[in-house]
Parts: C-alpha cells; sequence; structure tokens
C-alpha cells in the first residue's frame, strides 16, 4: 500500500461499482479512511468495504439514495458527525437516461438531475462546515458536459454540464477556506453505464484517438492525484481521461 491519503478521511458517493468502486479502492489502497455510499446495490458495496477491510485499509459502505432530496446532506452529516471532519468529498453517483428530449418524462429529467446534480449540490453545499482545511471535492462529470454528440443525451449532458460548473463555482467560493473543487470528465470507462460491449461501444472506441475504453482504475488514479497534496495548487479545473476523445 501506498502512503498518498494517510490519515485522510474520504467520502465517495456512489461506491458500490463502476468507477466509484475503483476510486474507493485506490483511495484505500493509498491509506485513506473511506466511506462509500449506495444507492441499490448494499451487497456489492459491503463486500467491497469487506476487501478492503480485509486487505488492511479501512472502509465502510452505508446506504444513500441520491435520487431523494436531504439524503446526501443527511449522511453527510452523519458521516463526519462519527468520524469528524472529512478531507476528500467524491461526487460520483451518477444516472444516465438515452430519451430524445421531445420524448423525456418529467420523472426521468427529475432523476436525471436529483441524482447527478442535486446530490452534489448538497454536498458541496455543506463542504464549508464539514470538511478539514486542505480537503479536495472532486466531482465526476462527463465529457458530455461540454457537448451533445449524439441525440438523446440531453438530461444527462445538462446535468454534467451542470455539475462542472456547480464544482468551479465551489472552487471560487471555497477557496479562502483552504479547500479545493476539480472536475474528472470521462470519456468511455467500461462499467455497467457504459459498458465496452455496448450497442454504440465500436462507435465510442472509434472516436477515441487511443482506440479503446478506459478502465475505471484509470479514473480512480487521476482521483488520488486529486485528493492528494501532489494537486495543492491544482484547483477550479476539469481534467478530461477519455483517451484523448475531446483533442
Ligand atoms: P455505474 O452505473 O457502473 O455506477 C453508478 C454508481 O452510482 C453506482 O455505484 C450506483 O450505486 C450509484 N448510484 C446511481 N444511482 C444512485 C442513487 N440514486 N443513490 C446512490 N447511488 C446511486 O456507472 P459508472 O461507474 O460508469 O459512473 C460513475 C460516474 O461516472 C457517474 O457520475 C457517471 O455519470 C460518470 N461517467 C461515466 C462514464 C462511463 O463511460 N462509464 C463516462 C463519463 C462519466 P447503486 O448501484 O448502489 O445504486
Amino acid at each position: 500500500m501506498g502512503g498518498r491519503l494517510n490519515g485522510k478521511l474520504a467520502f465517495v458517493t456512489g461506491g458500490s461499482r463502476g468507477i466509484g468502486a475503483a476510486i474507493c479502492r485506490a483511495f484505500a489502497a493509498e491509506g485513506a479512511h473511506v466511506v462509500l455510499t449506495y444507492g441499490g446495490s448494499k451487497d456489492k458495496a459491503e463486500a467491497l468495504a469487506a476487501e478492503i477491510n480485509k486487505a488492511g485499509g479501512k472502509a465502510e459502505a452505508i446506504g444513500c439514495d441520491a435520487s431523494v432530496m436531504g439524503e446526501t446532506a443527511r449522511v453527510m452529516r452523519e458521516v463526519a458527525g462519527k468520524h469528524g471532519p472529512i478531507d476528500v468529498l467524491v461526487n460520483n453517483a451518477g444516472i444516465a437516461r438515452e430519451v430524445t428530449l421531445a420524448k423525456l418524462s418529467d420523472e426521468d429529467w427529475n432523476k436525471v438531475m436529483a441524482v447527478n446534480v442535486t446530490a452534489p449540490f448538497e454536498a458541496i453545499r455543506l463542504a464549508g462546515e464539514l470538511m478539514n482545511p486542505g480537503g479536495s471535492i472532486i466531482s465526476i462529470g462527463s465529457i458530455l458536459g461540454d457537448r451533445a454528440p449524439a441525440p438523446g443525451l440531453g438530461a444527462y449532458c445538462a446535468s454534467k454540464a451542470a455539475v462542472q460548473l456547480l464544482t468551479k463555482a465551489a472552487a471560487r467560493e471555497l477557496g479562502r477556506k483552504g479547500l479545493r473543487a476539480n472536475v474528472i470528465q470521462p470519456g468511455p470507462i467500461d462499467t455497467d453505464m457504459n459498458p465496452a460491449d455496448g450497442e454504440t461501444a465500436d462507435l465510442q472506441r472509434m472516436m477515441v484517438p487511443l482506440g479503446r475504453y478506459g478502465k475505471a482504475e484509470e479514473i480512480g488514479t487521476v482521483a488520488v492525484f486529486l485528493a492528494s497534496d501532489e494537486s495543492s495548487y491544482v484547483n477550479g479545473t476539469t481534467i478530461d481521461v477519455a483517451g484523448g476523445m475531446t483533442a
């Protein structure tokens, strides 16, 4: 195990699967105490926490439905109340709905906004109160926060644009408190949300100069950098981790 995050308390939303799980593993391997949330995947979240603890790290899983307003704030308060100030906040939990705007239901629009934007807002709003100076906020946006390259992505793209700017606004407002806030915008990453053998996978691969999907671990390493003091002057910025797709 490395030690770049020794002694740091990390709160990772949606840590049960995919990119969130990879970030939790990477953080724990660098010495962080990881508190991860799950929505529907309780078993996976608890199994991941057990795996990390068995390997000598420190992790726990907490249920938190990010689509329910107030839940993220409630759980974040609970975590800080139990363990003390949070050092690293990762807004990762996310969902996508692929429906054209004309056919998008109120329900789907609200759900995408609730999970992808409102939950990060709730966490960021509490950051000044519940995070340690020197702390780091990392939001997992998407390269689709800067573009809408195909029909059916409207709600998702709008939510990822919003979370990008919300995070930059946090950087503006929280810098004097010693907090940094940055965005990671992944390109195609092989997870349940966007499997490398999915219907549009070949098309996505074609658009990536490296010619392949990214692995969740390749987001984890960038998150470790942003969480650690190695990035102490990196603030209010967006890092695309997309194999060159945005070149
Ligand atoms: P997955 O679908 O594999 O995982 C999504 C994660 O979010 C799960 O841990 C899930 O937890 C959690 N989640 C979803 N809804 C809720 C909810 N209501 N409450 C709590 N947790 C919830 O997706 P990825 O790992 O691929 O996505 C992670 C992030 O990366 C998202 O923000 C996504 O938009 C972003 N991203 C992904 C890309 C990709 O190509 N994969 C590209 C660009 C960005 P549970 O199962 O417990 O509900």
